[in-house]
Formats: C-alpha cells, structure tokens, sequence
C-alpha cells in the first residue's frame, strides 16, 4: 500500500509446504501423500495480515504437534528482516504469552511460541535463494523464477497485460549471472499475456518449494556426515559447528580455549 509521502509492507500471499520426518522422502525429494501426522503439503493463504495462516500454525498445526509429542520448525528465508515483523505482529495480535522472541537490533532472528519455532534460514546457510539449487544439487527439481515484486502494490495487482518492463523485476539488485538469466527469460517471454496474480502465486510458490528442498537437503547431509541434527538444538549455525566439536572432536572434560588476541 503506498501514497506519496507513505509506504506500507502487508503481506498479502502467505504459501507454506509442510513435511514431517514420517511423510518426506529423502530419495524423490517429496512428501508421500497426505499425512496423518502433518497433514497437507502445500497451504496458500491469501489477504492481508497474518491472520489465516497464523490459525493454520497454531490451531492446527501445533495441535497436531503436541498429539505427536512433536515440535514444529517453520523456516522462512529473510525472516531477521522481513517476514519476522509479519508473524511477530500476528502474535502479538493474539495477545499471546510467554514467547521468546531472539533479537538483534530491529531484526528478529528466531520466535518460540509453544511448540512452535520460527527460524531464519539465513542463520544455518549464508545463500541468497537463486543460489540454493546449485548448492544442494537440485538443478534437476527446482529453479529460481522472476516476479515483477514491485508491481505488487494496491493499485496494480490486478494487472493482466503486457510482459512487465524489466524495472519492475528488481534487475538494479540482481547478481551479474542472475541478472544474464533474467535477461535471457524476459527476452525470450516476450509476447506473453502476464497475469500478475497468477504468476506471483507460481513464483512464491516455487520460492518455498526452493526453501523446503533446501532445508531438508541440508539437514540430510549433515546427519549423515556428523549424525547430528542441525536444527532441533540450535539456530544459527555457530553454535551447531560447537556441538559437533564437542561431540566428535573434544576429549572427555577437554574444553577449548580462544586466544586472548582471538584466531
Ligand atoms: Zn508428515
């Protein structure tokens, strides 16, 4: 939303993929089917606020956690900076107790609400999206796509026409090998009828679908190599990389001890 003199962020599409470790399959990169622990895969939620996926976290979802003596991690990418805001606001909407919300400066790198834990996905791999297929191997299932982002405002979310003018897509704040593919696509798109809320709904969607592969490629990874699961005891990655020198690299009773004018 946006005047001359004011400009509102309000989300306006939340999309969420939910697995559990009984439904997702690690071989197909997928989840098998409806789940009875977990339930769908794929939840959109469209309209302002936080508000309906806010009940599908914590009057369904956290249900279904605590029958199953469980927890539920939700990653967002850019959760510190952007994201965070949004569901801090719904739970405070909610007048909800006792949650611990992890700061730093105006940004808020982690929420535990109940059974329920926000977490950046930043704070595990320092990778900008586009780059996170190439980095756990998932050329061949997932491929980061373009949206005109700043065409998404009040007045024009509507718009069905023309491919959007390359401006509209961001390409200032593009890498230099995202940029030339980004290029390569509104090139050879060109002609095409846009529908803007039909084409932010397949890109959103296929920004989570990105995320979940990710997220799951990576703790796979980690578990086979070190048998530790990076997520259900830390949040960033430091602490992760102390538990694994603890557990695997320390002594018994052996502690390090950081030089006094630092590595
Ligand atoms: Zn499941």
């Amino acid at each position: 939303m946006k005047n001359d003199e004011l400009t509102s962020h309000k989300p306006n599409l939340l999309i969420s993929n939910t697995v559990c470790d009984k439904c997702y399959d690690h071989q197909a990169s997928t989840k098998n089917g409806n789940c009875e622990i977990c339930g769908e895969f794929i939840k959109k939620f469209f309209g302002f606020k936080c508000e309906l996926f806010g009940d599908y976290v914590y009057k369904e979802l956290a249900y279904l956690a605590e029958k199953n003596d469980a927890l539920v991690y939700i990653f967002d990418h850019n959760f510190k900076s952007y994201d965070g805001h949004f569901i801090l606001q719904d739970v405070f909407n909610r007048d909800f107790r006792g949650i611990e919300p992890i700061p730093n400066g105006s940004e808020v790198i982690k929420i535990n609400d109940g059974n329920v834990r926000f977490i950046e996905s930043l704070s595990f791999f320092l990778l900008p999206l586009p780059a996170m297929p190439k980095a756990f191997g998932l050329e061949r299932l997932v491929e980061k796509g373009f949206c005109p982002f700043l065409l998404n405002n009040k007045e024009e979310i509507d718009y069905v026409g023309d491919l959007p003018d390359e401006k509209y897509f961001g390409t200032d704040i593009m890498k230099s090998n995202n940029l030339a593919r980004f290029k390569n696509w509104h090139n050879s798109n060109q002609g095409m009828i846009f529908n803007l809320k039909h084409e932010m709904e397949k890109y959103r969607s296929n920004d989570v679908l990105i995320l979940l592969l990710s997220v799951m490629e990576f703790r796979n990874q980690f578990k086979e190599i070190t048998s530790l699961d990076p997520i259900t005891r830390n949040f960033t990655l430091a602490p992760v990389g102390l538990e694994i020198s603890r557990a695997k690299f320390f002594e018994p009773e052996q502690l390090a001890i950081t030089p006094i004018t630092g590595f």
